[in-house]
């Protein structure tokens, strides 16, 4: 009997540079193994110079997709057909999906972190203290308030980039943010619901750095949420979670995120543990 084989695999991946140290290979093609999908994801360092020829490559070789990461957020925008509603507000697109011949560019940066937030409290009508205002900052605070947030304050070393952040929320959506100078020890205000770390304090081989904030300022019904993947448990999370509050790591931001970019590709939605288990495998993360 003639048994049917199939030699093409639809193919996904990622272009940045640094490529190197990014896991999202691992989880992700653990996910494809795991429901036996019959497609690859090829992680491929590529220069600003090449960026134009990488996604011509992917458009000329029929990718289903593929993740962009730093520094072609904001560069690969003017290669796409159309972006999606939080890729838009945000300004940077980290994942690119085909919808019938239109590549369209997504974020999925703050998408992730939402989704990992909700398992433990819904944003919507909450106050938010976030800490940074860089992309993945920008993206959290999109997202946060296309999810209903009443209120965010946003705290960041760089007024210019801070007030930037503001402005796009007071324009775009519903939620009132203001900004906050973080020249000295921050004091959380006591009616905050959720405060959030998307600066890159921490982040390892860092791992001793901690934001400065008045650790006393953190409050027991706070839920705490750290966008740094690894280390697990960072030094604001280890506190707060000391204190009773619940936590939200960044590497469940980090796992939504393989998960919305599967499902953009295949429309699968993957298992999130097998997804879990791989990225901590790969990162070497108890
Ligand atoms: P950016 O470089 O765009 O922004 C960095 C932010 O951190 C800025 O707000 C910057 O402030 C602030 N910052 C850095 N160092 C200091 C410091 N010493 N004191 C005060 N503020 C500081 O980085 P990203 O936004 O792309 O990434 C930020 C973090 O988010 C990283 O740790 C990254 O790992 C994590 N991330 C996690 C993801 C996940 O899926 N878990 C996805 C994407 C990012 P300033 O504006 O003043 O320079």
């Amino acid at each position: 009997m003639h048994k049917e084989i199939d030699f093409l695999p639809e193919i996904t991946g990622s272009f940045a540079q640094p490529a190197a140290e990014n896991p999202t290979v691992a989880m992700v093609e653990a996910a494809y193994r795991h429901h036996g999908l019959h497609f690859r994801y090829i992680n491929c360092e590529v220069s600003p110079a090449n960026l134009k020829a990488a996604v011509d490559g992917a458009k000329a070789m029929g990718w289903a997709g593929f993740n962009c990461s730093i520094p072609h957020k904001v560069a690969v925008i003017k290669y796409l057909d159309g972006l999606g509603e939080s890729a838009q507000l945000i300004g940077a697109v980290n994942t690119v999906a085909k919808r019938g011949d239109k590549w369209m560019g997504e974020n999925t940066d703050g998408k992730g972190f939402v989704q990992a937030l909700k398992e433990v409290i819904d944003p919507s009508g909450k106050k938010i203290t976030l800490f940074g205002a860089g992309g993945a900052a920008r993206a959290v605070a999109v997202e946060l308030a296309l999810a209903g947030a009443s209120a965010i304050t946003v705290v960041n070393r760089g007024e210019e980039r801070g007030n930037e952040v503001v402005s796009l929320l007071n324009k775009n959506t519903g939620a009132k943010a203001a900004y906050h100078a973080w020249d000295k020890k921050y004091i959380i205000e006591p009616a905050t619901d959720i405060v959030i770390n998307a600066t890159s304090i921490g982040l390892f081989p860092n791992i001793h750095q901690q934001p400065d904030i008045d650790f006393n300022s953190i409050k027991t019904g706070m839920v705490v949420a750290d966008g740094i993947p690894n280390p697990l448990q960072t030094h604001l999370l280890k506190t707060a979670a000391a204190k009773g509050c619940k936590t939200v790591n960044g590497l469940q931001m980090l796992v939504n995120q393989g998960l919305l970019g599967i499902k953009y590709w295949t429309g699968i939605d993957a298992d999130a543990s097998v997804m879990h288990k791989a990225l901590k495998e790969a990162l070497h993360i108890d």
